[in-house]
């Protein structure tokens, strides 16, 4: 017989944005059903900052692995280990990752759909999610879920932001792409288990970066770009030639478009609301994704709760302005340090070069570590600033 419950609330997507809305409003006594299509592990290089475990309770247990240091590769193979002082970054395998969320969404009484989105109508003040059931046969009709909120927690080309918020439909994307291999014995190949590896390098990448991560039993080797004649198949393939990972074994090969900027509309006015890589967020320069979307999941969250509370349709915008109140001066910086930095080898020469300085290390890991920018230090701020003009204009070595 067809579900005719109203939900409060039909989460679509349940990867960190989607399953941390959902159980956020499970766990405020909402009525929510979380439909994700799953059968794809998303490909993720998984490094997770601290404030991430912190603010959404990520149990030890899913950590892969540890990270005590980044070392930052030049265009001349030029290396700059960048030490942790205080604390670790931490990894995930996002199989096990997002199923965990998804079932600790369930246990705070989310229900659980397997399906795939197709689309939506209304009647009668109620959205109508249509969606294809996991193992339905191509002509069997579409399912239904029925809800008076919908938030759209798809991912990056998010058919339900393409659909239903203006602008969703034309999100500029890096596409990504990485090799999961196994660890090789120690002292084999050029990687370290508690070190992230990240190429600054043109033939590597023309505009962002690649990166070697370890994560415990299995490494992720990747690579990202813009450019559409770029081979990041290449790039990889000569990364792990490089690094002697050439002979470890490849377990999964995979790629997905990072979005590249925040959308300027996260919500319809009336019942449709974004969360996560559905609403472009993803931090510039980095490709730091997971714990913007389980920030955006909670602030949809919560505007979800007020919307349902007042029925105010502009409360819904509520979870785009708290956010970039947030983080949208370090993402307006971080989209500047891409342009500039990642924009040609002699750049990035000196931009590795900046980064042996103690100040920026201090600075950027405690910015990147706690999610807020280090102001109570202005003296190293000014520093910074000097060094870097005197790298722009070539005044310094490097
Ligand atoms: C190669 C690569 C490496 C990355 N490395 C890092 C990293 O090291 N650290 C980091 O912080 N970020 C990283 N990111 C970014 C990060 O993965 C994303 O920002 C993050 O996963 C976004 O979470 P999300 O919940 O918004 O979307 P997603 O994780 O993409 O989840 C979307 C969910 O929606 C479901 N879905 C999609 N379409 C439908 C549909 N039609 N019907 C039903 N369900 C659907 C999917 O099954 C999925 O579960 C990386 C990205 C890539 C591509």
């Amino acid at each position: 017989m067809a579900d005719t419950t109203v939900y409060d609330v039909v989460v679509v997507g349940g990867g960190p944005s989607g399953a941390t809305a959902a159980n956020d409003l499970a766990l405020a006594g909402r009525s929510v059903a979380l439909l994700d299509r799953a059968g794809r592990i998303k490909p993720c290089g998984g490094a997770i900052p601290p404030r991430a475990i912190r603010d959404f309770r990520i149990p030890d247990s899913l950590l892969v692995a540890k990270i005590a240091a980044a070392r930052m590769i030049s265009p001349k193979g030029n290396r700059v280990d960048m030490p942790i002082d205080n604390g670790f970054v931490g990894m995930v395998d996002r199989e096990h990752f997002d199923e965990w969320l998804r079932e600790r969404a369930a246990v705070s009484g989310a229900q659980r759909v397997t399906g795939t989105y197709e689309h939506i109508t209304r009647e009668q003040g109620v959205v109508l999610v249509h969606y294809r059931p996991k193992g339905a046969a191509s002509d069997a009709p579409m399912a239904v879920l029925r809800a008076r909120l919908v938030i759209g927690a798809d991912g990056a080309r998010s058919q339900v932001a393409a659909q239903e918020v203006p602008g969703g439909e034309n999100v500029k994307c890096v596409f990504a792409y990485h090799e999961i291999v196994r660890t090789p014995e120690r002292g084999q190949g050029d990687v370290a288990a508690d070190r992230c590896d990240v190429y600054y390098q043109g033939w590597l990448s023309p505009d962002f970066y690649a990166w070697i991560f370890p994560h415990g039993g299995t490494l992720s080797i990747g690579t990202g770009s813009a450019h559409k004649g770029f081979s990041l198949r290449t790039a990889v393939r000569d990364l792990r030639a490089a690094t002697g990972l050439d002979r470890s074994v490849t377990v999964r090969r995979e790629g997905a478009p990072i979005p590249m900027k925040p959308l300027k509309k996260w919500d319809n006015g009336k019942d449709v609301l974004l969360a996560g890589d559905a609403a472009g967020v993803v931090a510039p320069a980095s490709g730091e994704g997971i714990y913007y979307a389980m920030l955006g999941g909670r602030l949809a969250a919560d505007a979800g709760e007020t919307f349902l509370a007042t029925r105010d349709g502009l409360a819904l915008a509520q979870a785009r302005r708290r956010f970039m109140k947030a983080h949208g001066r370090v993402f307006w910086i971080l989209g500047i340090m891409q342009y500039f930095w990642y924009g040609s080898d002699r750049r990035r020469e000196k931009f590795v070069s900046i980064c042996k300085d103690k100040d920026v290390q201090r600075l950027t890991w405690e910015s990147y570590m706690n999610k807020e920018l280090v102001r109570k230090d202005p003296v190293a701020h000014v520093r910074i600033f000097f060094k870097d003009l005197a790298h722009l204009f070539g005044f310094a070595s490097t």
